[in-house]
């Protein structure tokens, strides 16, 4: 080997080792602002309780009131809401010279784009640090912005143009497919190779702590010719969370898999409540009708996919290895752990956990899907997960599979047992991702069930 290419290999080697190092720092760099943030903005001057969901890693957004107040804008902290129409107003925050918070939705904030939502964030972390005397020496400011969450109402955090669910965690469709077309068959051909999915009803989209009726239809059994009218009888919930979109694409303008996370506003928890003796009647050809219109709960809080990023980890393994345009370079899953409890007669029993890590198709993966075909998704829109199952028996997300189709009934906590639900039932659904003593939380959705309409057919 002569001087010259010992050289240039020597050269090729430095090169090569200058990579490797400029990669390791920048990943040392990536964990240390987390970890940095985390130290910074470890204390605020708020107290709140190690185990609170509303952390200042957090601050999810909401739309609240107080009294005969009109709804506004706020963040959950600790005990509190931070009202954010007062402090814009102040001139402290970032939008104060266009203002956006004091409004009954979260749209025009999220209209201005992932730049304001972290500038955002940033301000807000600030001024809630506890080193920092600008809110937190301002006695008269400070009584006005902060709020105890007991005393206010929530509000849907969201208009919502759009309401589309998907289908998408692997153990819950194999476990519904098994029960009615046996495991060898259990699911679709289409199934592994697309995220399935359906146009849902955005009008009855709720907040927690929206009552909901027990909805009527046709009901039919396998032992009769003809459908009967009836109070549905298999009311079950789907736990289920569901991501905002942040942006709108144009008609026609598909939005590519590198580019779908920075669409995604945030997430809320969702119960897709659904009526399975109408389903059951309904769904062929079409898909779910009225099975499912008759109302979908969200949290009120909507934890940004900012708060989330910590908790970001790998992708399910998929097999087979998804067309192109759904090919995800990026670890695109999160770990947030979910939970559903029944209570019953202001008693609670957990009969569900499980986490979101455990879905097959990831939300980047269905929002390329829902716009390949051109399809314009709008700021607001709703994306339901599907209802999310893990491999063990309680962490089935659906009471058709904890209870095997009432095969199995549930026994709850004061002795009675349950195979659907019944009028007076209410289900909480709760979820939370946490590292170290970092917890970013998103409170609770919760929906009772009232008697169904008295239908007088007679007086036709
Ligand atoms: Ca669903």
């Amino acid at each position: 080997m002569n001087a010259a290419v010992k050289t240039v290999c020597l050269m090729g080697g430095y090169f090569l080792l200058f990579n490797a190092l400029v990669k390791i720092f920048a990943a040392a760099a990536k964990v240390r602002n987390f970890w940095e943030e985390v130290m910074d903005t470890n204390q605020s001057f708020i107290s709140i309780a190690s185990d609170s969901d509303f952390s200042i890693h957090n601050l999810p957004y909401g739309i609240f009131s107080i009294a005969d107040s009109s709804p506004r804008a706020g963040v959950a902290i600790g005990e509190y809401i931070l009202d954010l129409s007062l402090l814009e107003q102040a001139g402290l925050l970032p939008t104060s010279d266009t203002p956006v918070f004091n409004q009954d939705t979260l749209n025009p904030f999220i209209a201005l784009g992932k730049d304001q939502w972290q500038q955002t964030r940033a301000r807000l972390q600030t001024l809630l640090a506890k080193d920092n005397a600008e809110l937190r020496d301002n006695q008269s400011l400070l009584e006005k912005v902060l709020v105890k969450q007991q005393e206010a109402r929530m509000h849907l955090p969201i208009h919502v143009p759009s309401y589309t669910d998907f289908y998408s965690s692997r153990e819950h469709a194999f476990n519904v497919g098994s029960m009615f077309r046996g495991p060898e068959n259990a699911l679709m051909p289409n199934w592994s190779e697309l995220p399935v999915g359906y146009n849902g009803r955005a009008s009855s989209v709720v907040v927690s702590g929206t009552n909901l009726v027990r909805p009527s239809g046709q009901i039919k059994s396998a032992d009769s010719n003809r459908p009967v009218f009836s109070a549905c009888k298999k009311l079950d919930f789907e736990l289920e969370t569901g991501f905002i979109i942040g942006a709108n694409n144009a008609l026609g303008e598909p939005v590519s898999i590198e580019n779908a996370h920075e669409n995604i506003f945030g997430m809320v928890l969702l119960n897709d409540w659904s009526a399975r003796d109408i389903q059951q009647w309904e769904y062929v050809p079409l898909g779910p009708f009225n099975a499912k219109t008759f109302g979908s709960s969200i949290s009120p809080w909507v934890v940004t996919m900012l708060a989330l990023e910590p908790f970001r980890c790998a992708s399910t393994k998929q097999d087979p290895l998804p067309l192109p345009y759904l090919r995800e370079s990026r670890e695109s899953n999160y770990d947030i752990n979910l939970s559903v409890a029944f209570e019953v007669e202001g008693e609670e029993t957990v009969i569900c956990n499980t986490n979101f890590k455990y879905m097959y198709w990831t939300m980047a993966q269905q929002l390329t899907h829902h716009t390949v075909s051109g399809c314009n998704l709008q700021i607001g829109d709703l994306m339901g997960s599907g209802t999310i199952s893990g491999k063990d028996k309680d962490s089935r997300g659906s009471l058709l599979e904890l209870t095997w189709n009432m095969t199995e009934p549930i026994t709850l906590n004061n002795g009675q047992t349950r195979y659907f639900i019944e009028n007076g039932d209410a289900i909480i659904m709760r979820g939370y991702a946490q590292k170290g003593e970092v917890r970013v939380g998103f409170g609770e959705v919760r929906g009772e069930i009232l008697p169904e309409h008295n239908f007088n057919f007679e007086a036709n």
